[in-house]
């Protein structure tokens, strides 16, 4: 017997959103984490766009995944 134990293996990925806030002033980190709660008015696309403009390179995927929970972040925080 060698299936005894099964455990669901996580899906790891670096999270991009938690590498980027680590990179920002508390004050900073706070109003991404506002933008990032605030999905009605920043879609993935919009807020990765923004970030962009500001110099901030971020893929809207990236954005999505950490919303969802499916980054690496769950993980940490769990
Ligand atoms: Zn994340």
């Amino acid at each position: 017997m060698m299936l005894e134990n099964l455990e669901p293996v996580k899906m790891i990925r670096t999270c991009k959103v938690r590498t980027l806030k680590e990179g920002l002033s508390d004050s900073d980190a706070k109003l991404l984490d506002g933008y990032l709660a605030d999905s009605d008015t920043w879609t993935p696309h919009r807020l990765a766009k923004a970030l962009g403009s500001k110099g901030l390179k971020i893929d809207h995927r990236q954005i999505s995944q950490h919303r969802d929970l499916m980054c690496s972040c769950s993980d940490i925080l769990s």
